[in-house]
């Protein structure tokens, strides 16, 4: 039994009328989704790390960002007490610059 099958797995492509980052159905103008097993997939093909709410905000500007970054670094946690900067782990207490 080897794994090279598991080695060569490629994500099946997004529907059309999906997101072709994250493979899920959102606005445009929308965050994607971090938790996306496509995008996650695809970022570890890359060699990048998964996808955090940082990344998923990446291109979300104005009013909409401002209403998603409150929501998620109070309500969820994803905000650094020290620099108020985004802490990609929400049970990290620090962000990974205040942490070193
Ligand atoms: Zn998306
Ligand atoms: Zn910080």
């Amino acid at each position: 039994m080897t794994n090279t099958k598991t080695n060569t797995f490629q994500p099946l492509p997004p529907p059309p009328e999906a997101c072709s980052t994250c493979a899920i159905e959102h606005e445009a103008t929308s965050p994607h989704n971090p938790q996306s097993l496509y995008w996650q997939t695809k970022r570890r093909l890359e060699g990048l790390p998964a996808p955090t709410w940082e990344d998923a905000l990446a291109h979300v500007t104005g009013a909409e960002r401002e209403a998603w970054e409150s929501q998620l670094k109070d309500v969820y946690g994803f905000g650094c007490p020290e620099c108020g900067g985004w802490k990609h782990d929400h049970n990290d207490y620090l962000c990974k610059v205040c942490r070193t």
